[in-house]
């Protein structure tokens, strides 16, 4: 059976990794600074994570959510008290796009309406059709029956405003915007929507899948602006290669039962790996590396005069020039053996690696990045 074309691949194949290294079937020893889109946290292979997935594939793997887990009960337990969200209710499931989906459902459940604001370029999953062509009237909330989303610029209060009305079930916003290339909503901004929701009776719904797990300093983007959402969607960094994806529901919000549902979601394996990544978040201080190396590296990039504008926080940055990055890119990997990503228009550098990167690590990029800038 041939594989279904949809992948742009590189010519390498990394069968080993350490860290932030990855070894190729040659021996060739690779930087990786874009871990899978944001999915490697801790890094790769991480001892405490291999073990923790291995003790539980040992003891129970799988089994639906139809009995008693509590290894659900301890992630939600230890994540509560890493993210300070503690009060929320947790709802597990398997990627990104789902864990918007329920998110969606849950706003249109819980008010009753249809309407969805979101962001102009906003990425939130690749999802739709599947509850649209379910006939089951318990699972399809008012969204998915005949639901509307408008879009509108992230940071233009007024603009949200001209659209934020009794109808509106949600407003979902990315704590950074990821795909787009990595665009940063104001701390002012999520002050005035939050209070814009509140007074609307809409939900805010802030999707941290690639902005979650301590990538920005703190465990999630918009605890920068201290503000509290009624929905937080999370996946990638938080399963570190395993697929693992929640939401986290504010107290509020009431569920019943059949309310939302998955086959895969909080399974035995998946709740080990997210309880492995938090705890290796936690003993190695890695939202303060994020934090300490972010800010240190953000000050590197700005005093080379080819990077025209660095955008982000913490370890997920954009870094823009006024031309394609895909040669640049192409060269780092080739001539450096340095992974990175891009991201939006053609012209920005995607920067997303492991939490414990070290600062020689990130140096090791630095001269690479200003021989290719200078050749
Ligand atoms: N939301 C954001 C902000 C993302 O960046 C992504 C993936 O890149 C998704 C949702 C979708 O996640 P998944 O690919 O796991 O469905």
């Amino acid at each position: 059976m041939k594989l279904f074309d949809v992948y742009p691949l590189y010519d390498i194949e990394p069968v080993k990794a350490l860290g932030s290294k990855l070894w190729d079937k040659e021996g060739t020893e690779y930087l990786d600074l874009y871990g899978g889109h944001a999915v490697i946290s801790i890094g790769h292979t991480h001892p405490h994570y291999v073990k923790r997935l291995t003790d539980q594939l040992n003891a129970l793997g799988f089994y639906s959510n139809a009995v008693q887990n509590s290894v659900q009960q301890e992630l939600a337990d230890k994540l509560g008290q890493i993210s300070g969200c503690g009060e929320y209710q947790l709802f597990l499931c398997s990627t990104g796009a789902e864990a918007n989906e329920n998110a969606l459902k849950l706003a249109s459940f819980h008010t009753g309406r249809k309407k969805v604001i979101a962001m102009k370029q906003a990425f939130h999953g690749r999802t739709s059709g599947a509850v649209a062509a379910t006939d089951n009237p318990k699972i399809v909330a008012p969204f998915n029956a005949d639901h509307q989303v408008v879009f509108v610029p992230m940071n233009d209060i007024e603009a949200l405003k001209a659209e934020l009305d009794d109808q509106t079930a949600a407003v979902i916003i990315e704590g950074m915007q990821g795909v787009a290339g990595i665009y940063v909503p104001s701390n002012d901004y999520l002050q005035q929507v939050s209070a814009l929701c509140k007074e609307a009776g809409a939900l805010l719904i802030m999707d941290e899948v690639q902005s979650g797990a301590g990538r920005s300093g703190k465990f999630f983007a918009y605890q920068h602006s201290g503000i509290q959402p009624d929905v937080i969607s999370l996946a990638k960094g938080i399963g570190n290669g395993f697929p693992v994806a929640m939401i986290l529901i504010a107290p509020h919000i009431q569920p019943w039962h059949g309310m939302l549902g998955t086959t895969f979601g909080g399974n035995h394996l998946a709740c080990a790996a997210s309880l492995a990544v938090l705890e290796v978040i936690e003993q190695e201080n890695l939202m303060a590396n994020a934090a300490e190396l972010g800010e240190w590296l953000i000050a590197e990039l700005k005093s080379i005069p080819q990077i025209k504008e660095v955008r982000g926080m913490g370890l997920m940055l954009g870094l823009g020039f006024d031309f394609s990055v895909a040669e640049l890119r192409k060269n780092l990997l080739f001539s450096h053996k340095i992974f990175t990503g891009s991201a939006g228009d053609k012209n920005t550098m995607r920067l997303l690696p492991s939490l414990a990167v070290t600062k020689e690590e990130l140096n090791q990029f630095l001269e690479a990045l200003k021989i290719e800038l200078n050749k």
